[in-house]
C-alpha cells in the first residue's frame, strides 16, 4: 500500500490533467527533431480500446529520440458518458461544420494541430465492428466489418512526402502484428477506403482532413468483438509500437506489452488532488464521500490519469476516469486558509513522526496529533463526543465510526486542519 502511493505521487509530479481544457495535448520531446507522431485517442466516447491506449502512451512510455503528440481523450463529453458523440458523430465533422456545432471548437483546434509543421504522422484511434475480412465469412467477419485493421484513405501522398508512402507503411504494420496475435482470428489487415473516389462518408474523417493536407495519416481499429478491453489495448499498443518503428522514435516503457499487465494497468485509476490540499486515491473509494471542505467555486482539480475527468452536478462533483464513475464528492464550502503549517507533528504507533500536510500515513495501531496553535484538527468519523480540537488524542481504529471512511475496507480516515474558521488541509490516515 505504501509504495502504491508513492509511485501516484512519483506520476502525479510529471502529469497532471487540466479539466478545463477541451482536451488534453501531451507532448513527449526531445530536442533537435523534426519528426513527430501524432496519436489522437477518443474521436469516439464509446471505444475505450482507442482512449485507454492512447492514455497508456502518455502515462507508462517514455520517448528517447524524436517526438510523441498524444491527445488521449478528443471527445471528452463523449468519454464520460460513453457514447459515440454525444452531440453527433464528431469523426464526419472534419470537412465543414456547422458554425453552431457544439463540437465546433474541437475540430477546429485538433485541425490547427494536425496540419502544423512539427506533425509528421497521424494516428486516429478507433474500436470498430467485426474483423475485417475481404470475402464475405457471416455477420462478423466480412468486408464491411473495421475491426482488426489499419485504415488508409489511398495508397499514396506526393512523391517526395515523407512516410508518404501508406499502402507499404500499413502492410508492414499489419505483417508484424501478426506475429504477436493472441488468437489466430485476431489478424490484422489493410483497409484502403479509397476515399477520394468511393467513399463519400469517409471524405468528411479526420483522417482525411490530414491526407487533403498532405500528412500521412492511418485509423487503428482494433475489434470491438475481442473477449475484452485489455485485448484492444494490447493490438492498439503493438501497431502504434510498429508506426514508432517505422518513423525511427525510440521509446522504454515501464511493463511488458502482454495481455495481463495492460489488464493490470487498465485498473490503475489514479489519484487526485483538489487544491493542492486533498489527495484520493481513486484504486479504493466509497462511492460517495460527503462534506469534502472545497471553495463555493474555482477549485483546481487535477487527475493523475490522462481520462480523469468530471461533472458538475446539483452541486456535487461526479469524477470519471474515461466513462467509469469512481465516486460523487458532495462539498461543504469553505474558504482556504493561506496561514497554514506545511508539517504537523504526531505520534504513531508510539513514535514520535513529523508528516507533510495533505499526505498520508500509516498506523498500526494508534496515533496522536500533537496540539498546535497553528491549527485545529478534525479527525473525521471520530466517535468520542465533544471535543472541538482532536489534537492530542491517542486514536485507534476501533475508535472510528466506519461510515465515515474514503476507502471499502474501512481503513482509511481523513483528518482536517483548519486555522480559525478556513480549511487547510486533509491527511490521510491509514490503518494496517
Ligand atoms: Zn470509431
Amino acid at each position: 500500500m505504501e509504495f502504491k502511493i508513492i509511485l501516484y505521487f512519483i506520476l502525479f509530479a510529471i502529469f497532471s490533467v487540466n479539466v478545463e481544457a477541451n482536451f488534453q495535448l501531451i507532448k513527449k520531446e526531445n530536442k533537435d527533431s523534426n519528426t513527430t507522431l501524432l496519436v489522437i485517442g477518443g474521436v469516439h466516447g464509446n471505444e475505450p480500446g482507442g482512449y485507454f491506449s492512447a492514455a497508456i502512451l502518455a502515462t507508462r512510455y517514455k520517448i528517447i529520440s524524436k517526438n510523441l503528440w498524444i491527445v488521449p481523450n478528443l471527445n471528452k463529453e463523449s468519454i464520460l458518458n460513453n457514447e459515440r458523440g454525444v452531440n453527433g458523430d464528431m469523426n464526419r465533422k472534419f470537412s465543414a461544420i456547422n458554425s453552431q456545432d457544439k463540437d465546433k471548437k474541437i475540430v477546429d483546434e485538433i485541425k490547427d494541430i494536425i496540419v502544423s509543421k512539427n506533425v509528421s504522422l497521424v494516428l486516429n484511434l478507433h474500436d470498430g465492428h467485426g474483423f475485417y475480412r475481404k470475402k464475405n465469412q457471416g455477420s462478423i467477419f466480412n468486408p464491411t466489418a473495421w475491426g482488426q485493421t489499419c485504415v488508409i484513405d489511398q495508397c499514396d501522398l506526393k512523391e517526395d512526402q515523407k512516410f508518404g508512402n501508406l499502402n507499404n507503411i500499413a502492410l508492414t504494420v499489419k505483417e508484424n502484428v501478426n506475429k504477436k496475435l493472441i488468437e489466430k482470428h485476431h489478424s490484422f489487415n489493410v483497409k484502403n477506403t479509397n476515399t477520394k473516389y468511393i467513399d463519400e462518408q469517409m471524405q468528411l474523417s479526420l483522417t482525411y482532413f490530414a491526407v487533403t493536407n498532405n500528412k500521412p495519416a492511418f485509423a487503428i481499429e482494433t475489434s470491438k468483438n475481442l473477449s475484452s478491453l485489455s485485448q484492444k489495448v494490447f493490438y492498439q499498443l503493438l501497431a502504434i509500437e510498429e508506426f514508432m518503428k517505422i518513423m525511427n522514435i525510440s521509446f522504454t516503457k515501464d511493463f511488458q506489452l502482454d495481455e495481463n499487465n495492460i489488464s493490470e494497468i487498465i485498473k490503475d485509476y489514479g489519484t487526485l488532488t483538489i487544491n493542492d490540499n486533498i489527495s484520493l486515491d481513486f484504486n479504493d473509494i466509497k462511492k460517495s464521500l460527503s462534506y469534502i471542505p472545497i471553495k463555493s467555486k474555482d477549485n483546481i482539480f487535477k487527475f493523475s490519469h490522462p481520462l480523469g475527468d468530471l461533472k458538475k452536478v446539483g452541486g456535487n462533483y461526479i469524477l470519471y476516469v474515461g466513462g467509469k464513475q469512481l465516486t460523487i464528492l458532495k462539498p461543504q464550502c469553505f474558504e482556504l486558509s493561506n496561514e497554514c503549517p506545511s508539517k504537523f507533528d504526531a505520534i504513531v504507533d508510539g513514535n514520535s513522526v513529523s508528516i507533510d500536510a495533505a499526505s498520508a500515513f500509516f498506523v498500526n495501531s494508534d496515533f496522536k496529533i500533537i496540539e498546535n496553535e497553528d491549527f485545529r484538527v478534525n479527525v473525521i468519523g471520530y466517535q468520542k463526543k465533544g471535543y472541538y480540537n482532536e489534537s492530542n488524542l491517542t486514536i485507534k481504529l476501533k475508535d472510528f465510526n466506519r461510515n465515515f471512511s474514503v476507502d471499502n475496507s474501512n481503513k482509511v480516515y481523513r483528518i482536517e486542519f483548519y486555522k480559525d474558521n478556513k480549511f487547510c488541509s486533509i491527511s490521510m490516515v491509514h490503518f494496517k
